[in-house]
């Protein structure tokens, strides 16, 4: 195994902290529950029985773990780089998702909270929410942006047949971080009986160290499985970047490996104009939203910026705080692709290898596509395939013109 282990990699410098970034930026009335949480979770993170559990329910009933596919016509059409697909597409409800719907599950019924309030964008995690309560038997309320509800219908429906409420948010712009906003707002108003099940590694401290820990599981098989298939290390892996879960779940196994070139790919929209994409770390500055510090995208008045994305999944105005710390340290490299280069890729992807992505995920596709060409035989991708594109067969029929 040709890898140098190094230290000095930018992680947790104090609890909830990321360099500068992170922290717990929320009013008096949620500290207690946070601080609450950051104990439950604590002690069930070293609880044996507790991880027994998750692993019995990851393996048995989400379907870990996940194959890493080569893809043999994409990467000869391509002519460059080895590149290998992690699928967590093939997961229960369809994305990465049920990796921390689960974990959070576990942890609100080990903490006797009966009723669970969700947050979504794409809907990827409302339904994975829903699912998971559906499983153990908890009241479910999930709160999504109205823009969100008419153009992810579908998985409105699987929430509802789930069992779970689906409350519309109309004010702002109706996506995913008034989502967040109105989940917070149930919060604050029934903190004792309820958890709040968060769908990326965002917000105040503990949940995006929380939520990584929970998508780790991604980045351990990704190594063992290239290991097992190649007898080394990857050259990049490359993940698409909403709120950042997937990616840093891809990621954080090979911080240490610095010869892996870790690639996060963000929404580049449909132009460069405030407005027009999601690209954080191209436009972004420092700033607060919704509890946690990170990049954020805001007008200079510090007005948080409308997004633009095709895919609903990457529309969100700010990053999780640990992407935004691994990209001032120089260890993740954040680069965009745009809605035509993400249809693009879903179409090529579909042709070359009959494996329909989520438009999220096509992101990363692009990115592999982009650069492979001019890399060597030797070289190899390996794609975080975050989820599948059923969800998105409207908005593809639409933009194809199917
Ligand atoms: C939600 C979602 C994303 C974006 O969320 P992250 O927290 O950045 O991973 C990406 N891909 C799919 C398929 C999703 O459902």
């Amino acid at each position: 195994m040709a890898s140098v282990i190094m230290p000095a990699v930018p992680s947790e410098s104090r609890p909830g902290r990321f360099g500068i970034y992170g922290g717990r930026y929320v009013p008096e009335t949620l500290m207690a529950a946070l601080v609450e949480l950051e104990h439950a979770y604590d002690a069930a993170k070293a609880d044996a029985a507790f991880q027994a559990e998750l692993g019995m329910l990851l393996k048995d009933y989400a379907g870990r773990p996940t194959p890493l596919t080569f893809c043999p016509r994409l990467t000869e059409a391509l002519g460059g780089a080895k590149i290998y697909l992690k699928r967590e597409d093939l997961l229960h409800t369809g994305a990465h998702k049920i990796n921390n719907a689960l974990g959070q599950g576990l942890l609100a019924k080990r903490m006797g909270k009966k009723r669970i309030i969700a947050e979504t964008g794409a809907g990827q995690h409302g339904v994975a929410t829903a699912t998971v309560c559906a499983l153990l038997g908890l009241e479910c309320v999930v709160y999504m942006g109205e823009v969100d509800m008419a153009r992810q219908e579908l998985n409105v429906l699987r929430m509802r047949l789930l069992g779970a409420e689906v409350r519309g948010v109309a004010s702002g712009s109706k996506t995913l971080k008034d989502a967040i906003s109105e989940a917070m707002r149930d919060w604050v108003t029934n903190v004792r009986t309820t958890y709040y099940l968060l769908g990326s590694a965002l917000g105040a401290h503990p949940y995006p160290t929380m939520v990584r820990d929970f998508h780790r599981c991604i980045g351990r098989e990704m190594k063992q499985q290239i290991l097992e298939k190649e007898g080394r290390l990857p050259s990049a892996v490359i993940a698409c970047v909403g709120g950042g879960s997937n990616a840093i779940g891809a990621f954080y196994e090979f911080l240490q490996h610095r010869e892996v070139r870790l690639i996060g790919v963000e929404a580049g929209g449909s132009g460069m104009e405030l407005g027009q994409h999601a690209v954080r770390f191209r436009s972004g500055t420092p700033g607060v939203l919704q509890g946690t510090f990170s990049y954020v995208l805001q007008d200079e008045n510090g007005q948080i910026a409308l997004t633009h994305s095709v895919s609903a999944g990457l529309d969100y105005a700010s990053v999780g705080p640990e992407h935004a710390a691994l990209h001032d340290a120089g260890r993740a490299e954040y680069v965009s692709a745009d809605d035509h280069a993400a249809l693009d890729a879903v179409v090529k992807l579909a042709r070359t290898e009959g494996i329909l992505p989520a438009l999220e995920s096509a992101h990363a596709v692009a990115e592999a596509m982009r650069i492979a060409p001019a890399m060597t035989a030797h070289d190899i991708l390996v794609v975080n395939l975050s989820g599948r594109g059923d969800k998105d067969m409207g908005i593809l029929a639409r933009e194809l013109k199917l």
